[in-house]
């Protein structure tokens, strides 16, 4: 008989499948209890939860590959891309959707190496970012073979702009700018980094991945919010998920561009296939419909009011958390952070007993190279009492350790339920 290593002989009963996954999952992250603080942005409303399910699983069984097949899609797509176009100072139509915030910033490095080999005649154009930078621009400048350089950053967290002159030079096709950074919550300066990348003819990519759905609220409740968008000179892409605060579920981000001609670099036409032409928008082939659908769905049903007053939750609750952590002797929010996230150390050497205690307790805090780190959203508004008195009383038990702190192998993403003890 033919070795078929673990491929099922035979169909399970789903009611047995089924409750398998249930004994499986009792180990997943717990988002909904609020105890958890980046992946998932609660936004405390169920019923949008629901809605959003019910208009993905109408669409559960369709393929967003061909927009022709589909005039329903095809409309929903061109109308969220100038929605967000509306909202972050694009051309309604200088877009592209794309299944997360990784990809949009792999379309838009792709499309600034591209730029610089038709448009500036440099054959290997690189890439410099903020150290802060999300990874994704690293995994792009390794898939895409492009020399990626890191600017240092300054200790507010902002990329150092003396640092960033000296580095950007006449083969640098695209600059980064972060609205704001995941690791500390601030934004660097966009006007300066937009500026000194157009005076070298460099395009310049402003990661809103996190702020851009929630920027725009931000200093409509009167927040200090520097001007940071495709709005700002010399700004020529932008990233914005929408599964993070456009409070839709996974799988859905947008990438613009200042100018359509930019985005026709994204564009990908092939008719030397004996299938027939193929052309598609960016990397993806098949593609889900629910995400795009849901994505439609939660910005028209939000609308701007509905946005504002989930920000203001968020506002709220950020000041909260910030001060929970600011009442205990010791802590320290490492970067006075511009939007709804932070990092916090201690000064007494207790970090990682305060880790390991606050994960006792049920918490997840994700560990960084300098820290624990902290995001909001709306529905973290209702456990930050029982954060106060967690993190004091584990703060309070904590010993130093000697030469504690929460960084090691596994800092981050990777160590939200790790332990080093
Ligand atoms: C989440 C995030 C990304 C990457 O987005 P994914 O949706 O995880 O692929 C990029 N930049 C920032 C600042 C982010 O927070």
């Amino acid at each position: 008989m033919t070795d078929r290593g673990t491929f099922p002989a035979h169909g399970t009963p789903a009611a047995e499948l089924e409750a398998q996954l249930g004994d499986m999952r009792a180990g997943d992250l717990d988002w909904r209890g609020g105890k958890a603080f980046s992946l998932v942005y609660n936004s405390g409303d169920e019923r949008h939860e629901a809605l959003l399910e019910t208009v993905g699983h109408s669409y559960q069984h369709d393929n967003a590959l061909n927009p022709f097949a589909y005039p329903s899609l095809l409309q929903i797509e061109i109308e969220l891309i100038a929605m967000a176009a509306g909202l972050l100072g694009a051309p309604p139509d200088a877009g592209a959707l794309t299944a997360g915030g990784t990809q949009s910033i792999f379309c838009a490095v792709q499309v600034a190496r591209d730029h610089a080999r038709a448009e500036r005649g440099i054959a290997e154009p690189k890439l410099v970012t903020p150290r802060t930078a999300h990874p994704a621009f690293a995994k792009a400048a390794h898939y895409l073979d492009i020399e990626h350089v890191l600017v240092p950053v300054g200790a507010d967290g902002r990329v150092d702009l003396a640092a960033l002159d000296g580095l950007v030079d006449d083969r640098t096709g695209l600059v980064v700018a972060s609205a704001p950074n995941y690791p500390f919550g601030v934004i660097d300066d966009v006007a300066s980094v937009a500026a000194l990348a157009s005076d070298r003819g460099a395009l310049c990519h402003v990661d809103g991945c996190l702020g851009g759905w929630l920027l725009p609220w931000w200093a409509e409740l009167g927040e200090p919010v520097p001007p940071w968008d495709l709005r700002v000179p010399g700004v020529t892409s932008l990233s914005a998920d929408i599964h993070k605060y456009g409070y839709s579920f996974k799988g859905a981000s947008v990438v613009l561009y200042a100018d359509r001609a930019l985005l026709r670099h994204q564009h990908f036409w092939y008719d030397e296939w004996p299938g027939g032409t193929y052309a598609s928008s960016g990397p993806a082939g098949t593609r889900p419909a629910p995400p795009i659908a849901a994505a439609w769905f939660a910005v028209r049903h939000l609308g701007a009011d509905g946005y504002l007053e989930k920000a203001r939750q968020v506002r709220d609750a950020t000041r909260a958390f910030q001060a929970a952590v600011e009442a205990v002797p010791g802590l320290r929010i490492t970067h006075e952070p511009d939007l709804s996230l932070f990092e916090f150390t201690d000064d007494r050497g207790r970090i990682d007993a305060i880790a390991a205690g606050m994960h006792d307790r049920g918490w997840h805090l994700d560990r960084q190279q300098g820290g624990l780190h902290l995001m909001l959203s709306p529905h973290h508004a209702t456990v930050v009492d029982e954060f106060a008195a967690d993190l004091a009383r584990t703060a309070a038990d904590a010993e130093p350790v000697e030469g504690g702190d929460a960084t090691g192998p596994d800092a981050g993403y990777g160590g939200i339920a790790g332990r080093r003890s």
